[in-house]
């Protein structure tokens, strides 16, 4: 391993950094500082936040400032206000041996007058997110035309964030002949475009992946019941008493309900989102630095400003749309050698997402068994023993009140006493899990076999029509838009008395719906010719056998393979469905339910 002297980094540097405690380069650090104090050199960094990479740019670029120019040298763009003012602070601490260089940050949300004046001024680096660095050049407040290196830095948050055409405003703007250091935590086609548009030759330098995950991050997935997710939080969050952790939700809303319902259950948890004013933000994020909050409820947005990554947990609550985000959510964890897990409570329908993911983090989650009350209540005695036994006693201040505690509890012996004092403790615990059912792991075989043992022998078959009911088959699916409402809707355009519907099965290219028998042949019939979003309705009375899912008692029919149930077709050759039902299309209704289809299975149960 290099020193930072043998990286290049000037003496006044080492001394400031060294006063931070920093001995030896970190590997991005190792990567980068050599190159970048080179002439002309690009660099797309794949690091994420923890792994040193504000100092792997913020040295070299310093470094190469002349400070005799009081005129912008150096452009770092990054997505939020946080982090504009960690990086700035950073920049600053760097600098302390180095007389007069001055750093600006420069950011929405605080008076743009201030920073038109600090401008004015002079100054040698501007920290900017994008969307304020705009206004400014719009105002001609500033001027990029002497800026020679330009950073941007957690450029995927920066494009998940909007800031695309902000971005390519601003490099619009900035000399060609400039350096271009680019940091994202992942390498999306985004990102490339951008790292093709605007960087030349640039050197890629992979760290995050490699040190992301330093083998110390565990991934564990939860996959329970819609309905079971909060409680499944809660068990898992109560398995672990010394849980220091973000829960990360996928929106504003479920946010500030989970942290709502959280504090109400009585944990020490609070919200973090963009619907929060900024001193409210500020506020939670301090809290939650100073340990002083155990649990923090945010949404990724608003957890990007903040600079905590030394969590013992992640938790997915839900998956996000982007993988990527999963990459930046889990890295906060298993930080500096420690273990850390990320923990992801997901339904069956998130299973697919959860691959893409194991994808790009090149590791697979391990199912995790939910906590047992009884093994929750161990953990939880343990720790409020533990924390009885570690608790700092301060003899001097409650040496005056001793005499009288004594007295008063004189009539317990040692037992009763600690009973107490556990029972203090605990009983919320003790009282919420009592007589608890626990909670059944979903899984997509237990589903289906769950699903065939509720049908077996019952009238609930969902492929036998509800009494009085005849099923219809038509060829519009959820590809077509078409939903109950659209269904409705058609039916009443196209025939003159009201029918009663039963169940209605969505399928991805067609459905097929329950009418009662008297009308079956009528809406038939009057149906035909129809049209959907300008595509020709077929509807037809449906067999029952034919369109039983894998696994079900079986007819003795073969189930049809994929180009038979007509998927193979092109969209405009679907529309010949009358000779394809001729020729046997009844097998198209062999497709297998969607058992994703929610409601489905409770549907028919209702109705018998
Ligand atoms: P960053 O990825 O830039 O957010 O840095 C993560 C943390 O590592 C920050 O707290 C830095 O102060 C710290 N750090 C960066 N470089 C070093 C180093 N070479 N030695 C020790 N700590 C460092």
């Amino acid at each position: 391993m290099k020193t930072f002297e043998e990286l290049g980094v000037s003496k006044e540097i080492r001394r400031a950094i060294e006063e931070m405690g920093y001995e030896s380069p970190m590997p991005v650090q190792e990567a980068v500082i050599p190159y970048l104090l080179g002439e002309n050199n690009d660099v797309v960094a794949l690091a994420q936040t923890g792994t040193g990479k504000t100092a792997a740019f913020g040295l070299p670029l310093i470094q190469k400032i002349d400070v005799k120019k009081r005129i912008p040298q150096s452009l770092i763009l990054c997505p939020t206000r946080e982090l504009c003012l960690q990086i700035a602070g950073d920049l600053n601490d760097y600098s302390k041996y180095l007389n007069d260089l001055r750093v600006l940050p420069v950011y929405g949300g605080s008076s743009i007058e201030s920073q038109i004046r600090a401008l004015k001024q002079g100054v040698h680096v501007i920290v900017a997110t994008p969307g304020r660095l705009l206004d400014l050049m719009e105002r001609k407040t500033v001027s990029l035309a002497t800026i020679e290196n330009v950073v941007m830095d957690e450029a995927d948050e920066m494009l998940n964030m909007g800031f695309s055409e902000s971005i390519n405003a601003i490099l619009a703007d900035v000399p060609q002949e400039r350096n271009t250091l680019l940091f994202s935590a992942t390498m999306s086609q985004e990102i490339a475009r951008i790292s093709k548009n605007y960087l030349r030759d640039a050197k890629e330098i992979t760290i995050g992946r490699k040190n992301e995950s330093t083998g110390t991050v565990k991934h564990v997935v939860f996959t329970v019941h819609a309905k079971d997710k909060y409680a499944a939080l809660k068990r898992i969050v109560d398995y672990y008493p010394q849980i220091y952790g973000i829960i990360f939700c996928r929106t504003r809303k479920e946010t500030q309900e989970i942290a709502d319902k959280l504090m109400q259950d009585g944990y020490n948890a609070d919200s973090l989102h963009g619907e929060l004013s900024q001193a409210q933000r500020d506020a939670v994020m301090q809290k939650f630095r100073i340990r002083n909050l155990q649990i923090l409820v945010a949404t990724d947005v608003a957890a990007r400003g903040l600079d905590v990554d030394d969590l013992t947990h992640v938790i997915n609550y839900g998956l996000p749309d982007e993988a990527e985000s999963y990459t930046h959510r889990s890295g906060r964890t298993g930080r500096a050698g420690k273990t850390g897990t990320s923990i992801a409570i997901i339904n069956l329908r998130e299973k697919g997402k959860m691959r893409q993911i194991e994808q790009m983090i090149g590791k697979q989650f391990a199912p995790g068994a939910m906590p047992s009350a009884q093994q929750i209540c161990e953990k939880q005695l343990l720790k409020v023993i533990d924390d009885l036994e570690k608790v700092k006693v301060n003899e001097a201040e409650i040496a005056a009140f001793m005499p009288d505690i004594c007295r008063k509890l004189d009539w317990l012996n040692k037992e009763d006493l600690i009973k107490r004092m556990v029972s203090h403790e605990f009983n919320r615990f003790a009282e919420y899990y009592r007589d608890r059912e626990e909670i059944e792991p979903v899984t997509d075989r237990g589903r289906e076999r769950n699903l065939r043992e509720s049908f077996k022998g019952k009238p609930t078959d969902p492929y036998q029509p509800s009494k009085g009911f005849v099923r219809m088959f038509i060829n519009q699916g959820k590809v077509d838009n078409f939903y109950p409402r659209e269904l409705i809707e058609l039916l009443n355009k196209h025939t003159s008395r009201r029918i009663n519907l039963g169940r209605i099965d969505l399928k991805k290219s067609f459905s097929y719906f329950e009418v009662e028998e008297h009308d079956a042949k009528m809406v038939a019939k009057a149906l035909a010719g129809a049209r959907f979003n300008g595509r020709k309705v077929m509807v037809e009375i449906a067999g029952g056998e034919h369109d039983k899912p894998a696994g079900y008692p079986k007819a003795d029919h073969p189930k049809p393979n994929r180009a038979e149930r007509g998927y193979n077709k092109p969209r405009g050759k679907r529309d010949d469905w009358k000779q394809f039902f001729q020729e046997g299309g009844r097998q198209l209704r062999g497709d297998v339910p969607d058992f994703q289809e929610e409601g489905w299975a409770k549907r028919s149960k209702k109705k018998h």
